[in-house]
């Protein structure tokens, strides 16, 4: 991997034993991680000198030797069970909240999100219900990027600078209205590093899925093996692209839940 290259990992809920998960679908388990598998990848990162760190740090100061690392939807697991992770291996993170999630069973409370940011966490924006932005009409976007971003700097009393994309459905009006609201980055789901040029409104994310072994965490880490990754979301996105949001998720599903 070139030495300004450096890859975001996408993380989401995290399973510990006797609490149930926000969902069961086998679409959505398969984004969960269990704990101690979150933690063995950190101790590998920590044991490697690679230091985990937030998007804003990593926008800031582009050196090489770290990651980012970032969870999306905002679950309850972000604060229990991520952040002592974290604090513990003096790492820092982007925790992209989904507005309209906060308070429904398993997802953190406003009081809670306020928690990781004094803490010293990033927090950053996932929308406020979770849509395809892809499939939005300008007020519709903006009502998801904008006024979810004050709804969350007024829980926090801070600003919120990132943006990360719902579902990895990113657009270009997703990236000018996110720009025109006063954010610094989209992430989205493209898979690969991002580098010294690459543009902060697209920045790409690679995704940490549910039995990961960790000799593939480490490749992915350290960049490699991304070819592949690649190849397999391209075939997906072209699906999309050709069977329209709703159809491509409806037979994602009956294909996911045949496999379960
Ligand atoms: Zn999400």
């Amino acid at each position: 991997m070139r030495v300004d290259a450096i890859v975001y990992l996408m993380y989401h809920e995290l399973q510990v034993a006797g609490r149930s998960l926000c969902h069961g679908e086998p679409g959505y388990v398969r984004y969960v991680v269990p704990e101690p598998d979150f933690r063995g990848q950190m101790n590998w990162l920590q044991n490697a000198g690679i230091r985990g760190i937030s998007v804003s740090d990593a926008l800031r100061n582009r050196t090489a030797g770290r990651i980012v690392i970032t969870f999306d939807d905002g679950c309850e697991t972000d604060l229990t069970v991520a952040a002592p992770i974290l604090h513990q291996a003096n790492f820092g993170a982007t925790f992209y909240i989904t507005v309209g999630f906060l308070g429904k069973t398993g997802y953190l409370v406003p009081r809670q999100v306020r928690e990781l940011s004094d803490a010293g966490f990033d927090i950053g924006c996932h929308s406020m219900t979770h849509p395809c932005l892809s499939d939005l009409n300008q007020p519709d976007l903006h009502r998801e990027i904008a006024d979810a971003k004050n709804r969350l700097e007024e829980m926090i009393g801070r600003p919120v600078r990132h943006f990360s994309c719902p579902g990895g459905r990113w657009s270009l009006s997703v990236s000018e209205v996110a720009r025109r609201a006063g954010y610094h980055s989209v992430s989205t789901s493209r898979i690969a590093a991002n580098r010294g040029h690459s543009d902060p409104f697209q920045l790409a994310r690679i995704v940490v899925l549910r039995g990961l072994p960790l000799t593939a965490f480490e490749n992915l880490c350290r960049g490699r093996g991304l070819w592949h990754r690649q190849m397999r979301h391209v075939v997906r996105s072209t699906s999309r692209r050709l069977l329209g949001n709703t159809l491509y998720d409806r037979l994602r599903k009956l294909i996911l839940e045949q496999r379960a």
